[in-house]
């Protein structure tokens, strides 16, 4: 835990000129206000005030001004930032309102919310490994992203086929500069596609960090001429890209309360309420785990990523595959989660979900032993399986009539997420895309 005064003395021996005070809006953009250092005092003391109103989101035209309280467990010097006119420094804020009380609609906010009723419950700590996958296309003359595949490389290729192998390396080693503790980097499948994981943490840092992540892994790829994307299916007919969540409980005492080891696959009563409170809601969070028009073009059989709403011990067809670590390493692996998504947000709802399932003791279905894109349709139905929102629209509907969507992120936020998107929709569904006029325009 640092103190006020740690900060400013941080900032002094690090020679630090400048720092960013961070936050996330609705949609999942980091935004920040960038103070001079000499500005800081007036930070630590909660007292910077921003523009609510032009936030995606946020308050109001006629309650705009909102205060910034920085966590000041978040304080990082970012090292990749190396502008001519000296250090930068971050702080993660929470947003609070003119009248000093917390913005209901914070996404960070939304997530502490939910970890409460986490505790409320009697347990500790929601532990989150997210696996982040991500593209490198070239960078045109202009600095412009092209759709040029970094490398043509595949899963786990080397170098020199693994073209981009230096970018990767050079993400890691700023990843540990800043603190991150790293498990393993690798080509992905598909051409240019990459995937570093980091090691889990509490879900409000683990969150933190995905955002610390995201910014990081785009400043360094551009820094050697290319575009990182995290956009879920950027190329059509290869994989597109995840965000795999690996979660998990812990008690007071430290212990993985998914774990039981006298269960055949490690899995304890409770983790087993918690996957079929995940499978439950999984329909209605589609919008905030898949939150946009391209994350359903992942969602397709044939690619590695979900479809269908079931659980397996082994089998990666299926939305939640239990990993095989077990011990304090048990835990679920929740396959659907896209990196477009709000990290902050994607943790409430599978946490809510998780936790409805423990409440209400729902039963899990059996873990499914086939592979799920070889059934028939009528073999799944029969056997109760149900599908993922198909595209946007669906994932609207869903998400409407959930009480527990609206219960988890808080009426306004809700009411604005949904608002956001339905507008995305009705732009979306108005276009007149390519397919169509290959398809049509020469013989209808
Ligand atoms: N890229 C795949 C997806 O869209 C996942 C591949 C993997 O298993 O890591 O989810
Ligand atoms: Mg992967
Ligand atoms: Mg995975």
């Amino acid at each position: 835990m640092y103190t006020r005064e740690d900060i400013l003395k941080l900032a002094k021996d690090n020679d630090v000129r400048y720092v960013r005070l961070q936050f996330t809006d609705m949609l999942g953009t980091v935004k920040n206000v960038e103070i001079p250092v000499t500005n800081l005092h007036k930070a630590l003391d909660n007292d910077v005030m921003f523009d609510g109103s032009s936030i995606k989101g946020f308050v109001r035209i006629d309650e705009a001004d909102m205060y910034l309280y920085p966590d000041l467990n978040t304080w990082l010097v970012l090292e990749w930032e190396k502008p001519p006119f000296g250090k930068v420094a971050r702080l993660i804020c929470d947003v609070y309102k003119s009248d000093r009380t917390p913005y209901e609609a914070d996404p960070r906010f939304v997530l502490k919310k939910n970890l409460a009723e986490l505790k409320k419950l009697g347990f500790d700590k929601f532990n989150v490994g997210v696996e982040p996958e991500f593209f490198l296309f070239r960078l045109d003359s202009n600095g412009r992203p092209t759709m040029e595949f970094s490398d043509m490389g595949g899963y786990f290729d080397l170098s020199p086929i693994d073209g981009s192998e230096d970018v990767r390396r050079d993400i890691v080693l700023e990843l540990q500069k800043m603190g991150f503790e790293m498990e393993v980097s690798h080509h992905e499948v598909a051409y240019g596609q990459h995937e570093i994981n980091f090691h889990f943490d509490n879900a409000l840092e683990a969150c933190d960090n995905i955002q610390t992540f995201k910014v990081l892994v785009k400043n360094v790829a551009r820094r050697h001429g290319y575009h990182a994307t995290f956009m879920p299916k950027p190329v059509q007919g290869i994989n597109g890209s995840g965000m795999h969540s690996n979660l998990s409980i812990s008690d007071k005492a430290g212990n993985n309360v998914f774990y039981d080891k006298d269960s055949v696959n490690g899995l304890s009563k409770t983790a087993l309420h918690f996957i079929a409170g995940v499978m439950k809601h999984a329909q209605s969070f589609g919008l905030i785990c898949n939150p946009i028009v391209n994350s359903y073009k992942r969602l397709v059989p044939g690619y590695e990523a979900p479809v269908y709403i079931a659980w397996s011990d082994s089998n990666r067809s299926t939305m939640i595959r239990i990993p095989a670590a077990r011990g304090k390493g048990q835990r679920i692996e929740v396959r659907s989660v896209d990196p477009s998504a709000n990290p902050y947000l994607a943790m409430s709802v599978l946490l809510a979900a998780g936790l409805d399932g423990i409440r209400n003791e729902i039963t899990a279905l059996n873990p499914l032993k086939k592979n799920l894109f070889k059934m028939s349709d009528a073999e799944r139905r029969r056997m109760g399986i149900k599908n993922l929102p198909e595209n946007l629209k669906e994932a609207i509907d869903f998400f409407v009539d959930s009480p527990l969507m609206k219960e988890s992120l808080g009426d306004e936020l809700f009411e604005k997420f949904l608002e956001a998107k339905v507008r995305e929709w009705d732009e979306y569904k108005a276009r007149i895309t390519p397919y169509e006029l290959e398809k049509y325009l020469p013989i209808i």
